[in-house]
């Protein structure tokens, strides 16, 4: 089974970066490989630091990995 997580406090959400379609606009999306989906820990929260958009203005998000999501 591929669902079988270590820590059951964390689970799939949709991508915020490329909203669930895995493509991004310069390709396959980074934060979730294409998948659409990633694993963040429960409560989801927002990345604080890009607002959930994965990307600074220097680049990807090194807070949340690209993801969108805050890993706390
Ligand atoms: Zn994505
Ligand atoms: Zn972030």
């Amino acid at each position: 089974m591929l669902n079988t997580y270590i820590d059951t406090e964390y689970a799939p959400e949709k991508c915020s970066l490329c909203s669930g379609t895995g493509n991004a606009e310069s390709g396959v999306c980074e934060a979730c490989g294409g998948q659409g989906n990633v694993l963040v820990a429960q409560p989801a929260i927002i990345c604080p630091l890009c607002s959930g958009t994965g990307n600074l203005e220097t680049g990807t998000c090194r807070a949340c990995g690209g993801s969108g999501w805050a890993l706390l």
